[in-house]
């Protein structure tokens, strides 16, 4: 049986806000940011739409053969039997076929080629019988046939992305294939992280018998590293009321979001409350989640401050939990999938008490019949910064659940989109 931490902390404190309404408070208290900027679509990937786009003509434009073989009118087919038609030209992609096309008559088109006038139905070439320059098809065909209709994708006039989308591959096809070439977008959200701790080095350092290197800003950075985002990276801050308090402020003045780790929790060097207490609308919560459980949250200026606990894993799943969604919501993305949550087999026990949400490190694997398991990746302390490089995915094991049991459903987020 994997113990998530075999200490006292395994006690469920009373009064610890649930994780539920944690989210429910920060998603209610957020800023939408309104502003926007004009780019090429190349560089539209994963921000949002900030406007309608309407198809300015049809997509394709034009009638056109989605098949190489054979165009001709379907009319002209026998209801029995072999029908012999007089192959007199062809019509490629970008070459197309402009005379006249009588009875009887076909021409050889290739896909992507216009349908011509007076042929209104394309046969496969697999499908016919080449006699010198005549062909030979028999009855069973029918009119219409391996035609793509022009305007079958876009419709002219009509609407086919709207503001508010989270733009993907296939979006910046679709303005391509209008000859779009720039488009409005969301701004990029502006987010500031630092690290507190008078412990904490820089790479490079020399480090002392007390230092340890600065993790947090880097798998922040590196998880934040998105095409809708700009880092202010703040670097490493001392465990200083009032270095704490410039710091923020500071960077409330460019930033949407300031994220810091570290100093949430009550020890006598913990002054992220203190030096936000003075500078506004700042709740300080114990949310019942684990790891991480001390979260502060509110407003400096305009920012939206989150400060998460020190712990590397602690962080890493409030990140997930808390910010990952506010980031969602400030962007104002109406449509974008979320990476499905999952029931799966547990593969071992995992004790729990009810009263928390528990976030642990798994390994989501698929096995040879198709279903899956998932399995802890071992030691769960919020420290051990190695179950998250372990892990594929979160086990959530709900506010309410108890201990679970070898075989029991669990619920899984997989990490895909999440980091
Ligand atoms: P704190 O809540 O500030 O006491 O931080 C809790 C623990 O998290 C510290 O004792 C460190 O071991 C660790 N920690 C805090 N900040 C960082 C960081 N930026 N990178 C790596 N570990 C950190
Ligand atoms: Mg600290």
């Amino acid at each position: 049986m994997i113990t998530t931490q075999a200490n006292c902390t395994d006690i469920v404190e009373p009064g610890l806000l649930p994780v539920d309404q944690a989210l429910a408070k920060i998603l209610s208290a957020l800023p939408s940011i309104e502003d926007n900027e004009i780019i090429n679509i190349e560089k539209t990937k994963a921000r949002t739409l900030a406007e309608d786009i309407i198809a300015s003509n049809n997509v394709p434009l034009h009638n056109n053969s989605a098949m190489d073989g054979y165009a001709l009118n379907a009319r002209d087919i026998a209801t029995e039997g072999v029908t012999s038609f007089t192959v007199i030209g062809s019509a490629f992609a970008g070459q197309p076929y402009t005379e006249a096309i009588s009875t009887g008559q076909c021409i050889r088109i290739m896909t992507g080629a216009i349908i011509p006038a007076g042929v209104d139905t394309v046969i496969m070439q697999e499908q016919v019988e080449i006699k010198n320059d005549c062909i030979n098809i028999d009855h069973r065909h029918s009119a219409g046939q391996n035609i793509r209709l022009a305007g079958e994708d876009l419709p002219k006039g009509e609407m086919i992305l709207q503001s508010g989308k989270f733009i993907t591959a296939a979006d910046i096809g679709l303005m391509a294939s209008l000859g779009i070439a720039k488009v409005k977008v969301r701004r990029k959200l502006k987010i500031a992280i630092a690290s507190t701790g008078n412990e904490l080095i820089n790479i490079g350092d020399t480090p002392n018998i007390n230092s340890l290197y600065d993790s947090n800003r880097y798998s922040l950075c590196a998880a934040l590293d998105r095409p809708d985002i700009e880092i202010i990276n703040m670097g490493i801050l001392q465990d200083s009321p009032e270095v704490l308090l410039a710091s923020f402020k500071q960077a409330s003045e460019t930033a949407d979001i300031i994220i810091s780790t570290g100093g949430v929790s009550v020890g006598d060097a913990d002054y992220t409350k203190t030096a936000l207490k003075q500078s506004g609308q700042v709740d300080f919560w114990k949310i019942a989640i684990k790891p991480g459980r001390p979260l502060a949250f509110g407003r400096i200026n305009n920012s939206v401050f989150f400060g998460l606990p020190g712990n590397p894993v602690a962080v890493m799943v409030t990140f997930s939990q808390f910010v990952l969604p506010a980031i969602e919501a400030m962007q104002g993305i109406k449509d974008k999938a979320k990476t499905p949550t999952l029931q799966v087999q547990c593969s071992e026990s995992i004790r729990k008490r009810s009263g928390r949400t528990e976030v642990i490190r798994g390994i989501l694997k698929q096995q040879t019949d198709g279903s899956y398991t998932v399995k802890t990746t071992g030691k769960q302390g919020s420290g051990i910064l190695r179950s998250m490089s372990l892990a594929n995915a979160f086990i959530i094991l709900e506010h309410d659940r108890n201990t679970v049991q070898t075989g029991e459903l669990v619920t899984v987020q997989p990490f895909s989109g999440l980091f």
